[in-house]
């Protein structure tokens, strides 16, 4: 016990030092909503940190990268994100709880059942880059960026996307489901920035490996696989409404454009689009889970 008070002593501080200036940026950049979104992002961030800063060094990189891209040409994206819960200006407490409880979970998970262990036995080094916890909230992480920036990356393209389900049919931008040249390019990109962020890890704590490579690739190429199943979710199962007010196809009830009710055209209407973030994380991220269990 009194080797978790040592370390406690030690990180919340420092967690703390780490996320009050970000917290600042985020308030001054209207980047949250107050009170609620910072709220949630604060407890993630300083959790995060406590437990493993590397894991809020994706937190941040996923958070950051993705507000900035969000912000990108916010003018020309506008006309879209309206019809789309997709890529609105400021996310607030249900999409960062969208976004993060996956990440949370399996961090958690390996507080638990790694570091805590490990603090017992008073080890040198308690973290451990080769237990499944430690790589899923990697692999979490990963389908969340890999999701975000092929989304706002994509609404940009110039060629229209075509639907994840029948590659042929073209759809408006913005549409759950769509997906663009540019927009995988992003994903797998927005993927392989946080799995090298693991790589990092491995490299300074001298644990570099033909394990920890290949738990690179799993991190890199799952959250690529996560942004696809994403938009299969999004095209197969996510509601999907109609306004009749405006004649257009909408996520969201009422319709953000106008505030008028929609009806709904197809899909699931209990399946929005923060079920489908979450749910593509966890499907990856147990699936690799099972893989490093099985390797
Ligand atoms: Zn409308």
């Amino acid at each position: 016990m009194t080797s978790l008070l040592s370390y406690l002593i030690v990180m919340v501080p420092l967690s703390i030092i780490f996320n009050l200036p970000l917290l600042f940026i985020i308030l001054k950049k209207q980047y949250l909503t107050v009170p609620f979104g910072i709220l949630s992002a604060a407890s993630l961030g300083i959790s995060l940190f406590i437990i493993q800063p590397f894991f809020w060094v994706v937190l941040c990189i996923f958070f950051f990268s993705s507000s900035i891209l969000t912000k990108m040409k916010a003018k020309e994206k506008s006309s879209i994100t309206s019809d789309f819960a997709k890529g609105s200006t400021k996310r607030d407490a249900i999409q960062v709880t969208a976004n993060g409880i996956i990440p949370f979970l399996f961090a958690f998970g390996y507080f638990l059942f790694e570091l805590l262990p490990n603090l017992a036995k008073s080890h040198m080094n308690p973290h451990n880059p080769f237990d499944p916890f430690f790589i899923g909230v990697f692999a979490a992480f990963a389908v969340h960026t890999a999701d975000t920036w092929a989304t706002e990356i994509g609404i940009l393209s110039k060629s229209p996307p075509r639907l994840v389900t029948n590659i042929r049919q073209k759809v408006d931008p913005g549409t759950s489901g769509g997906i663009t040249f540019y927009g995988s390019c992003a994903s797998l990109l927005g993927a392989s920035l946080i799995a090298a962020v693991y790589l990092l890890f491995a490299i300074i704590t001298s644990l570099l490996s033909i394990e920890t490579i290949i738990f690179f690739f799993l991190i890199a190429i799952g959250g690529f696989l996560g942004s696809i199943i994403d938009s299969i979710e999004g095209a197969a199962i996510q509601g999907i409404y109609y306004c009749n007010d405006c004649k257009k196809e909408t996520e969201t009830n009422p319709h953000k454009r106008c505030g008028n009710e929609t009806i709904l055209h197809r899909g699931i209407q209990q399946i929005n689009n923060d079920f489908v973030n979450l749910s593509s994380a966890l499907i990856v991220t147990l699936f690799i889970c099972l893989i490093i269990l099985l390797l």
